[in-house]
């Protein structure tokens, strides 16, 4: 029948010494005991857990046992100052491999940091968006939003299009219905804000927004985290005008400026 978690203890020796002032008190015999260091762990198909390094003494004249390779970790056995100093000398002399250091004691210390850590970022990452989205759902004056903006660029030879991506901030100046009216930041930073400290180099002071506000739809920003800028009145009566099926959906009357973030750990909105 086959076990999936068939196990086994291997007790392999590593290295041995023999001790060639000692004598055997069996035999009497001198130079003929040896002292070997074992590795000992557990194996499931591969060796996963050590289980230690114990040693044992014996004389290879007679066989004599001094001390047994299964004599428990904290051994009250006495043994002579020669065996004594044997057991260590052989346990300094060989630099512990990777393998025994992943003994049963670090799995579960590491189990354990894995654990606290991810319960620590789960429990800051869910704060975090709930956060967002309370402040999401009822906006308010001097709220600045955090906006990623992507540029379509066309190449020197006309030829490809390219997508650039940079970052500003947005702040609300006033609120009528659903829409929002927000002032842009007068500078830019390149590349994608994926972490908090992407945004930290704009600055949040009130000359450094522009003076021309953006109608900016407050539906967009809630349900689709987007920066929807409603078309002039003369662009929205002309679409009116033309448009077989009349709509009322504010997403059909404005153009996508940029995203907001909705990634990790990033504090969407910042309320003082
Ligand atoms: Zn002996």
């Amino acid at each position: 029948m086959f076990h999936f978690y068939r196990y086994s203890f291997i007790t392999k020796p590593l290295t041995s010494i023999i001790l060639s002032d000692e004598m055997c008190p069996a035999c009497n015999k001198k130079g003929c005991i040896e002292v070997t260091l074992y590795l000992r762990y557990a194996k499931v198909f591969i060796p996963i857990l050590s289980m230690g390094r114990p040693t044992s003494v014996c004389c290879i004249e007679c066989g004599h046992e001094i001390k047994s390779v299964n004599t428990p970790l904290f051994d009250k056995n006495k043994y002579s100052p020669g065996v004594t100093n044997g057991i260590k000398d052989i346990q300094a002399s060989r630099k512990r491999s990777l393998l025994e250091f992943i003994n049963p004691w670090t799995v579960f210390i590491l189990l354990g940091l894995a654990l606290t850590y991810g319960l620590i970022s789960l429990w800051s990452f869910s704060s975090n968006k709930t956060d967002n989205n309370e402040l999401l759902k009822s906006p308010k004056v001097g709220d600045i939003y955090k906006v990623n903006i992507d540029s379509m660029f066309i190449s020197a030879d006309e030829k490809a299009v390219e997508n650039k991506i940079s970052k500003t901030l947005f702040k609300i100046m006033d609120i009528k219905n659903d829409t929002l009216l927000m002032v842009r930041n007068k500078h830019k930073a390149e590349g994608i804000g994926l972490s908090e400290s992407d945004w930290n180099s704009l600055s949040r002071k009130n000359n450094d927004f522009g003076n021309t506000p953006y109608k900016i739809s407050s539906k967009g920003i809630s349900e689709k985290k987007e920066i929807l800028e409603f078309f002039n009145k003369k662009k929205m009566d002309s679409i009116n005008k033309t448009d077989v099926v009349k709509s009322t959906n504010p997403f059909h009357f404005s153009k996508s400026i940029g995203k907001i973030p909705d990634y990790n750990g990033i504090e969407i909105i910042e309320r003082k």
